[in-house]
């Protein structure tokens, strides 16, 4: 619904802003819970990183503090997709991991030294058995890690659903309507002043994906938050290689609900440098020393500031040059895409911490400020459960997973930053 005076609610229980996957998930769960939400949306619902990603739903590769939230998170994905009006793609065909060397396989294999104990079933896989999964499997791919319960979901189709569906069942999602400020009294929150005028609440969540460090600063929160450009395409429908998700050491490549593949650089990242760049750089540095080679330095072109409604949607378009890097590579990489011709391709800026996992936790000083953000590239699968971890601790309730990986606190309370699996 696009917000307007007349029409804006004057008091929730809960106001969330950011209509992705972080802020709709948690309007899931509290609506489901009883409670009056209102989702604030500055351009369109899933407008920006929820609707421009991959679409891996992924536990493979994560975080060990991460993996039990995103095995619950497979749950929810099925849970959303039996409620909502259309098929999201929702499909469970693995992860895969494609290894040229020993090097790479081992890099991968960390998460083997953990990932077990979960109760997940992840294999190693020789080239015998990578013959099995892929078509004319190429010569390159000596090994590789599969988690056959991995994920895919349509990431334009997913949060817009949950948004109708959400929409049917009174919450207020409401697009174009920034929020300017979140506003308390005697520390604790009162509400936001929105672009069309004031929602008392009790509770905000800040899940505005890239722009949270932003708004955050206005309530006196310095978060480490960067961006970084990525960029995607699609092809037409074509004969399948491989159902599920694949990535090697420079492309990756996912089957679509419509029969193409959603295909992208591994190992390619603009980044616009800003004043950011410049005040966040030491937290940064052990990211940017293992991420360097992937990292392209661009001039600036969209911009992320203060100024909430002047960029309604971060819209970066991958140029010609880099759209065709990606086609070559992929021909080069994997022969059976040889014919291809790309359908669409489209940038978006991923969102990142220093340490690649998100805050999930409540703002220290300030009664009633939620934040879940900084999903550093792997949102999209973990989101369902992020959004039904925040709409519990917002309601008071127990969570059954060690959260302090995931407070605000650790990037100021001195504590050594473990970096998780890079973007
Ligand atoms: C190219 C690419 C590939 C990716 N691939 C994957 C993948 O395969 N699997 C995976 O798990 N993750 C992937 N990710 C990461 C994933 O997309 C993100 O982590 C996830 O979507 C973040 O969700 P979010 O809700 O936190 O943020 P977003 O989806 O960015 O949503 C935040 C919303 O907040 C709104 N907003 C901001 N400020 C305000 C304000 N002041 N008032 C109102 N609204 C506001 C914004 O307009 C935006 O719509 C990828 C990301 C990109 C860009």
């Amino acid at each position: 619904m696009t917000a307007s005076a007349s029409e804006l609610p004057a008091r929730a229980d809960v106001v969330i802003v950011g209509g992705g996957i972080a802020g709709m998930s948690a309007a899931w769960y509290l609506r489901a819970a009883g409670l009056d939400v209102v989702v604030c949306e500055k351009g369109v619902v899933a407008g920006e990183q929820s609707s421009r990603n991959w679409g891996w739903i992924r536990q493979q590769g994560r975080d060990q503090s991460e993996l039990p939230i995103v095995m619950e998170s497979m749950r929810r994905w099925q849970e959303i997709a039996d409620a909502v009006d259309c098929d999201i793609g929702y499909a469970r065909h693995g992860a895969l991991y494609l290894c040229e060397n020993d090097a790479e396989m081992a890099r991968h294999d960390r998460f083997m030294s953990f990932a077990p104990a979960y109760g997940l079933e992840t294999r190693r896989l020789s080239r015998r058995e990578l013959e099995d999964l892929i078509v004319d499997c190429p010569p390159r791919w000596q090994s590789g890690l599969f988690t056959p319960d991995d994920g895919r979901a349509e990431p334009a189709l997913a949060v817009p659903a949950m948004a109708r569906r959400l929409g049917g069942e009174g919450v207020a999602v409401l697009e174009r309507c920034a929020v300017l400020e979140i506003t308390t009294q005697a520390g604790a929150v009162d509400g936001v002043v929105s672009e069309h005028g004031r929602i008392d609440a009790g509770a905000v969540l800040v899940a505005a994906g890239a722009w949270s460090s932003r708004l955050l600063r206005g309530c006196g929160i310095d978060l480490p938050q960067l961006t970084v450009k990525a960029s995607v395409a699609r092809t037409a429908p074509m004969p399948s290689i491989f159902d599920g998700n694949a990535s090697g050491s420079q492309v990756a490549f996912r089957r679509r609900l419509d029969g193409g593949y959603s295909v992208a650089m591994t190992d390619y990242l603009e980044v616009f440098p800003s004043v950011d760049h410049l005040r966040h750089i030491g937290a940064f540095l052990p990211l940017l020393k293992t991420s360097f080679a992937k990292l392209r330095l661009r001039r600036p072109e969209v911009r992320i500031d203060d100024d909430f409604v002047a960029t309604r949607t971060l819209d970066p378009q991958p140029s010609a040059a880099v759209v065709e890097r990606l086609r070559r590579r992929l021909v080069d990489r994997v022969p059976a895409f040889k014919d291809i011709e790309f359908v669409q391709a489209w940038s978006g800026m991923i969102d990142a911490l220093p340490d690649v996992v998100p805050v999930l936790d409540r703002a220290p000083d300030t009664e009633g400020l939620w934040i879940a953000t900084g999903f550093s590239g792997h949102g999209f699968g973990i989101g369902p459960a992020a959004g039904r971890i925040m709409a519990d601790l917002i309601q008071g309730n127990p969570v059954e997973y060690d959260l302090s990986r995931f407070r605000l606190a650790r990037f100021a309370d001195g504590s050594p930053l473990k970096l998780g699996p890079a973007i």
